[in-house]
């Protein structure tokens, strides 16, 4: 039987907490009564520098049910992703599946059945997506959506209205684990993990209490991790804009000469209009092409791996060879 750890990041989470660990309690329980999962399997709280009582809720949980709850204290607030992160890779050692969920109860527990079913089908990496946003404000609503759509633009690869509510089979997280760039975007990095992977559709719900850690200035930052960290698209946008200027100034140039010989201009003004359209053009391709080659060292260092393999089909012989080990 495979053993579950649910990880949820806490950043000053003193009203949902209780909450947040009855209910995932409850579908630890459920899923063990049904089979589905170990008895061991447990809950991971990742404090993330809470300035609240946050951990000491998580301690009180983890005296009253020690089995199911425990936790984990970041030394200070590194923000939801590290904190995932955090919590991910402490619970990879420790457990055979793991699935991720906020604190605040906004992504649907019952899911989490649905969740493990498809593990069992084969899926490493179930996305929890979605539905509508009905309860989202009019502003989230349309700030995440655009948020999505730029993603796009830009070419990371994203599942269309999927945060961070996912399964992740212990080798998803091991494949993670080799990624070892610093700055993280876990929605971009899931889907170039690769492996066999579904979907469960929920109705995001209003936050159980108190209010969102997400403000403005925390998803712009987001959304401009997410691009910085996995495309240099706006370095090519740079020199391609460079490009087109130039092409422009060669019918400015025309236009300017036209003008110059039917007599309309001041005398100086073709010289130094064709030189601002030219030079601004020749600079903007000449910034945009060693932006090529910065975005290429980003890249590396970076040093993903460069593939992930799925299965080895291997010899008899071989097979032999490591039974007798
Ligand atoms: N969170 C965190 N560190 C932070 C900010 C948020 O661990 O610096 C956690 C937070 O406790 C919650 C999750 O990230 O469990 C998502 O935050 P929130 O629900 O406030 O975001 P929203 O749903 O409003 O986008
Ligand atoms: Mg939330």
């Amino acid at each position: 039987m495979d053993r579950l750890a649910i990880v949820v990041p806490c950043y000053n989470e003193e009203e949902v907490l209780k909450i947040a660990s009855q209910a995932l309690r409850g579908v630890l329980a459920d899923l063990t009564a049904k089979n589905k999962i170990d008895s061991s399997s447990f809950i991971l709280f990742v404090n993330d520098g809470s300035k609240d009582r946050t951990w000491e809720l998580i301690e009180e949980e983890h005296r009253l049910y020690p089995a199911q709850v425990c936790g984990v204290k970041l030394a200070g607030n590194v923000g939801h992703q590290f904190a995932l992160t955090a919590g991910l890779l402490t619970a990879m050692e420790r457990s055979d599946v793991t699935v991720s969920i906020d604190a605040d109860l906004q992504d649907d527990v019952n899911v989490i059945e649905e969740m493990i079913d498809k593990f069992h089908a084969g899926n490493d990496i179930v996305y929890g997506v979605r539905r509508e946003r009905k309860t989202d404000t009019f502003f989230k609503r349309t700030t995440a959506q655009a948020f999505y759509k730029l993603m796009a633009l830009m070419g990371v690869k994203t599942v269309y209205n999927h945060a961070d509510f996912r399964l992740m089979s212990r080798r998803a997280v091991e494949q993670f684990s080799q990624y070892k760039e610093t700055y993280l975007f876990l929605r971009g990095m899931m889907p170039l993990i690769g492996y066999q992977t579904d979907s469960v559709y929920y109705d995001r719900k209003e936050r159980v209490a108190g209010e969102s850690k997400y403000p403005l200035k925390k998803m712009l930052a987001l959304a401009f991790n997410g691009i910085s960290s996995f495309s240099v698209k706006p370095i090519s946008m740079i020199l391609g804009l460079g490009i087109v200027i130039i092409i422009c100034s060669l019918f400015a140039a025309v236009y300017a000469l036209i003008s110059y010989f039917t007599g309309h201009v001041v005398p100086g003004w073709t010289s130094l209009i064709l030189s601002i359209w030219f030079l601004g053009g020749l600079q903007l391709m000449a910034v945009g092409m060693v932006g090529q080659y910065i975005g290429k060292i980003y890249m590396e260092v970076k040093q993903r791996p460069r593939y992930n393999i799925e299965t080895i089909l291997e010899s008899e012989q071989e097979q032999e060879a490591k039974d007798e080990l």
